[in-house]
């Protein structure tokens, strides 16, 4: 039984659910996480029967999109049972898509799978097709397996979206190479600009930032570029590139243009509920969901309670030339 949909005090409402599935990850990109990381103990997450019952709670009202993220998702122990769990919401129709975004590292083994679970677009993180400076971005990862994942995916009829982080001096040089690499592949390809999130370390967000302006001008020099009226009510753009007819996305999390149409809420692995990206603001669902085992309706009343903080818009800001907004949370606790 369906209760009244989630509908911010924005009027806007909330459809899409990005749920962290584990904090945990077998790459530690230099942008992400710090070489140590310290994980949460794992007493802290949701056991993945209380991740669907939270999941399904969330779809029963009106969330249509799941996006399974991390941490890397598919180093859950015994994840699949996780999708497999959430493939009948796909069966009923309550819920239209199923999805994740991954580092690709371990889709050689599970792209049939997931496949098999109505998974059928997938995001894959790769900033770089050169093997040396994919070890020096990811720190703990090899190209070549990611490759063999890409292709597992493909194979198994998976449509892909790269993702790649816009990084100054880093991967400005391959700009066409990976669109072209795309192009031939039949995969879209997404820039991201890079986010003031987690510690800085010795890596200075502000150094490694290139603007997409910037990166759609150089676009431009050699393509034809038509805007996309497109939207998917999150930060990014798309825009065409007549020669290839590729579609290429423009993620600019640190401009204000998409809030008014944010229809997404973000769930970590422990149960906390972040309205914003952009925002500390979060309430915790674990403890509804464990205090009443036997029924949903304190979880349900936690969950609206959260949405009606959903902010306006959120706290980013490169234009003063310093990372204003900055958090201290890590990408892999919210799941980017
Ligand atoms: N491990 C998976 C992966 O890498 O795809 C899923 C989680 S990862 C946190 C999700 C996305 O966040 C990735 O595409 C990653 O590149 C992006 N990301 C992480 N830190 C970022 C940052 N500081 N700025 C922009 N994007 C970031
Ligand atoms: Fe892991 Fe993804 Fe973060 Fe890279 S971006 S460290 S793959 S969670």
């Amino acid at each position: 039984m369906t209760s009244a949909p989630l509908i911010d005090p924005f009027a806007r409402p909330v459809s899409y659910l990005r749920l962290s599935v584990t904090d945990r990850c077998d790459f530690r990109c230099v942008y992400c996480m710090a070489e140590n990381m310290t994980f949460l103990p794992k007493k802290e997450l949701l056991s993945l029967e209380e991740l669907d019952r939270l999941c399904s709670r969330f779809i029963a009202l009106g969330v249509r999109k799941l996006r399974i993220t991390g941490g890397e998702p598919l180093v859950r122990r015994d994840i699949m049972t996780f999708f497999r769990a959430m493939s009948r919401h796909l069966d009923s129709g309550a819920l239209e898509e199923l999805t994740l975004t991954t580092n690709g590292s371990q889709l050689e083994r599970f792209a049939g799978d997931l496949a098999a679970c109505g998974v059928k677009r997938i995001n894959v993180s790769l900033d770089t097709l050169d093997a040396e400076k994919f070890t020096e971005v990811t720190r703990w990862g090899r190209l070549p397996q990611v490759l063999r994942g890409l292709e597992a995916a493909q194979k198994a009829g998976m449509r892909i979206k790269l993702n790649a982080v816009a990084l100054k001096g880093f991967n400005e040089d391959e700009l066409f190479s990976m669109t072209q690499w795309c192009a031939a592949q039949d995969m879209d390809l997404t820039w991201i600009e890079v986010m003031p999130m987690g510690d800085l370390g010795n890596e200075d967000r502000l150094d490694q930032y290139w603007s997409l302006k910037d990166l759609r001008a150089q676009l431009e020099s050699r393509y034809r570029v038509t805007d996309l009226a497109e939207r998917s009510g999150g930060p990014a753009r798309y825009l065409r590139l007549e020669e290839t007819g590729q579609k290429i996305g423009l993620i600019t999390p640190m401009s204000h243009n998409f809030c008014e149409s944010c229809n997404r809420v973000r769930l970590t692995c422990t149960g906390q509920l972040y309205m914003c990206l952009g925002q500390e603001d979060m309430a915790d669902l674990r403890k509804p969901l464990r205090d009443h085992p036997d029924s949903d309706a304190a979880l349900e009343a936690a969950i609206r309670a959260a949405i009606q903080l959903k902010p306006k818009g959120h706290d980013f800001d490169y234009s003063r030339q310093r990372a204003d907004g900055q958090m201290s949370r890590h990408m892999s606790h919210t799941g980017g």
